[in-house]
């Protein structure tokens, strides 16, 4: 049992979600056993990671008092969807700040469902977006309303916690059925899925590996410190003695591509494979790129043919139908 039920909570979505042998791809690729946490699954606004995120973050937003939360990313943002469908569920107005061109032509994929949750739209620079969401905060604050911000992707050491409580479900599941697992894999960016899972492996003593496939950060700079920053943060509000530095944190960046939410060969061919050997779908931002990290990873040997590799499928699915015309094959 997650021991932290003392923590404000909003349920969101029915958990938990299931873990599935990808037969097929498995057998395509000559082993090793491959499985997949289906957390694509999460049953609120065509799923995705950022669900279990925002159950900690909206109650946290419901007890500050706030009536708006607003938050940002790409147009494409997964995160700002499943904001804007969170909000809606529980009464609150959604404003989203996307760093970009606006977009003129149809909308579509996330976009898409963006406006149909009836979330308020505002395009900024990509480098202004962070001034934009003060701007923003502050415009609502003069018209009388009191916004609660979520930073980008809900990492923070609230949203963390989200999937500490993930690790807390995994491990009964696996205890429940027997099955072992190796190596978790899973896409990872704004940082808040793999501090979640690595803090709920300290806590549970989940032995494996926890290897996060980088979508769009590097081993250098900024991000390796902030994953350090948001465990311990994440550990302060579980008030757990646990202490994180970044050397504590195991990521690849071999698969960066062409940049962020650039589809390239990699995740083309992974999209076709998944949906061909198991009618699994990937996303073509995120998982059709830590999926096909994954696969070359197989192929150059990495793991052995016993072991076995689980995939956690942090969804994505939606933005498939914003970038038709880069996956068709
Ligand atoms: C946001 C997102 C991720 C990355 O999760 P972080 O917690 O931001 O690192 C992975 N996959 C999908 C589909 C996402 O939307």
């Amino acid at each position: 049992m997650f021991p932290f039920s003392h923590l404000p909570r909003t349920l969101l979505t029915h958990l938990p979600t299931p873990i599935e042998p990808l037969s097929g791809l498995s057998k395509h690729m000559g082993g090793p056993s491959i499985l997949v946490k289906r957390d694509d699954l999460t049953s609120l606004a065509m799923g995705g990671n950022k669900t279990r995120k925002l159950e900690f973050l909206l109650a946290d937003a419901v007890e500050q008092g706030a009536d708006t939360v607003i938050t940002s990313g790409g147009s494409q943002s997964n995160h700002c969807r499943l904001t804007a469908a969170a909000a809606t569920r529980l009464g609150l107005k959604c404003e989203l700040v996307f760093g970009g061109e606006q977009r003129v032509d149809m909308p579509n994929g996330n976009l898409f469902l963006d406006q149909l949750f009836g979330a308020t739209v505002h395009w900024s620079e990509p480098e202004l977006r962070n001034e934009t969401v003060k701007k923003v905060a502050i415009s609502l604050r003069t018209k009388g309303r009191t916004p609660y911000v979520i930073p980008i992707g809900g990492s923070n050491g609230i949203g963390a916690v989200g999937y500490v409580a993930a690790m807390f479900e995994f491990q009964e599941q696996l205890a429940s059925t027997g099955q072992e697992v190796d190596h978790i894999i899973f896409a990872t960016s704004s940082g808040g899925t793999h501090v979640g899972l690595q803090l709920g492996a300290r806590l549970t003593g989940f032995q494996g590996q926890i290897l996060g496939l980088s979508i769009d950060q590097t081993k250098t700079g900024e991000f390796p410190p902030k994953l350090a920053d948001v465990a311990n943060e994440t550990a302060e509000r579980l008030q757990v003695n646990e202490q994180f530095e970044p050397d504590d944190f195991t990521m690849n960046t071999d698969y960066l591509g062409s940049g962020y939410g650039v589809v390239g060969d990699l995740e083309r061919e992974t999209i076709t494979l998944a949906a061909r050997c198991d009618g699994l779908l990937v996303g073509p931002v995120y998982t059709g790129r830590a999926l096909g990290g994954l696969i070359d990873l197989i192929r150059r040997g990495t793991f052995h043919q016993d072991e076995t590799v689980l995939f956690w499928h942090t969804g994505g699915v939606p933005a498939l139908f914003a970038y038709v015309n880069e996956v068709s094959v």
